[in-house]
């Protein structure tokens, strides 16, 4: 289950489930054209998420 980053032109960054291909997606903060952030990039983020989420969960 492949999960992609998006930019859009200011800044927005959405985390989405696309098809496999899709270049692009309306920014659901601004509704401008949201590019496609390269996978390596999601790849790390996705590890800094589980951390991210252990982080926050233990310090409350
Ligand atoms: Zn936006």
């Amino acid at each position: 289950m492949p999960v992609y980053e998006f930019e859009c032109e200011s800044g927005h960054v959405t985390e989405g489930l696309v098809k496999l291909g899709t270049k692009e997606v309306d920014c659901p903060k601004c509704n401008q054209k949201a590019k496609k952030i390269i996978s390596l990039c999601a790849f790390e983020l996705k590890g800094g998420g589980w951390y991210a989420d252990g982080y926050s969960s233990s310090k409350k």
